[in-house]
C-alpha cells in the first residue's frame, strides 16, 4: 500500500492508529518497560498500562444466487481495489450486527448471516494488528447503492471475483465456494 494512502488517513509516519504517544487518561508522556513478559507502554504519572490488543473487524462474503458482491474501496488500505465489504465492530455491537451494518452502509442492501466462514489475524500499516471475522451472507436484493467507504459496488461471478479481488481475500472465495458444493 502506498504512502499517499497512509498519509490521507493518519499523519504520523511510523505510528499506527492504535499507538499512543501520550497517556489517554492524564495526558503525560508514556514510557516503556517489561510488564507481564512483554514490552508495554505505561504512564509514569497515573499508572495506566497500555495492553495493546488487535482491533476486531468483520467482513461479509455476500452471495446472491451464484454471484458474489464486491465493493470498490474508497479508503486505505487498497483504495480503488475490489474487495468484500469490511469494517470495524463498534463498541456494544456484536460481530454479526457489525457485518450486516457494514453491508448496509457500503451497498445499501440487507442480508442474512448464513455461517461463520473463517477468522484471521492480519498486520496492517494503518490500524496495526487486526482480527478479521469472515461471515458467509445471503441476500436476494439486486439494486446496489455504493456508500460510506465504498465508491462502487457490483455482483460478479466467482471467476470474475477471483480476478478482481485483493489477494488477501482470495481465500474467502475458496471458502465460500466450498460451501456451495
Ligand atoms: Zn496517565
Amino acid at each position: 500500500m502506498g504512502n499517499l494512502g497512509k498519509l490521507s488517513i493518519f499523519k504520523y509516519e511510523g505510528v499506527s492508529m492504535n499507538d499512543y504517544i501520550f497517556c489517554p487518561i492524564c495526558g503525560s508522556k508514556l514510557k516503556e518497560k517489561i510488564i507481564n513478559n512483554k514490552k508495554r507502554q505505561y504512564c509514569p504519572n497515573c499508572g495506566f498500562i497500555y495492553y495493546k490488543n488487535p482491533a476486531p473487524t468483520v467482513c461479509g462474503i455476500v452471495r446472491n444466487g451464484n454471484k458474489l458482491l464486491l465493493i470498490k474501496r474508497g479508503i486505505p488500505p487498497h483504495v480503488g481495489s475490489w474487495a468484500f465489504p469490511c469494517g470495524f465492530i463498534e463498541y456494544g455491537e456484536n460481530a454479526e450486527e457489525a457485518c450486516l451494518r457494514e453491508l448496509k452502509e457500503e451497498t445499501g442492501i440487507t442480508g442474512t448471516i448464513e455461517s461463520l466462514l473463517s477468522v484471521r489475524s492480519v498486520d496492517t500499516d494503518e490500524y496495526g494488528s487486526i482480527l478479521i471475522i469472515n461471515y458467509s451472507v445471503r441476500t436476494d436484493e439486486e439494486i446496489l447503492t455504493a456508500g460510506d467507504d465504498a465508491t462502487d459496488a457490483g455482483y460478479f461471478t466467482f471467476e470474475e471475483a477471483r480476478k478482481l479481488i485483493i489477494p488477501e481475500q482470495l481465500e474467502c472465495i475458496e471458502n465460500e465456494e466450498a460451501l456451495c458444493k
